[in-house]
């Protein structure tokens, strides 16, 4: 798999999540609990999988979230709030 591998070839820390399918560095196989109990996971899995694997298993309690990075069109609000810094930013030259 390509995204597993650096330009120079070289393999890349970590691995793929089979869950998510994000290359993660860290991989998690177990989740301890406050108490310290171990609770194995399989397959392993990168480390929001493994919190999300957590709330439902170990805590017991119901997804209440999901991981949503979609960004909506820009709002009339956010607009006048970005004006004064693009107005600074016009013809600045690093
Ligand atoms: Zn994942």
């Amino acid at each position: 798999m390509a995204d597993d591998y650096t330009a120079g070839n070289q393999r890349r820390r970590g691995m793929k999540c089979p869950i998510c399918g994000v290359h993660s560095e860290t991989i998690f196989a177990r989740v301890l609990d406050a108490n310290g109990t171990a609770h194995p996971m399989k397959p392993p899995r990168c480390g929001t999988c493994a919190e999300a694997w957590a709330e439902q298993n170990v805590f017991n309690r119901p997804k209440s979230y999901v991981i949503d990075s979609r960004v909506g069109p820009t709002t009339a609000e956010e607009m006048v709030f970005f004006r004064p810094y693009e107005e600074q930013m016009h013809n600045f030259k690093p």
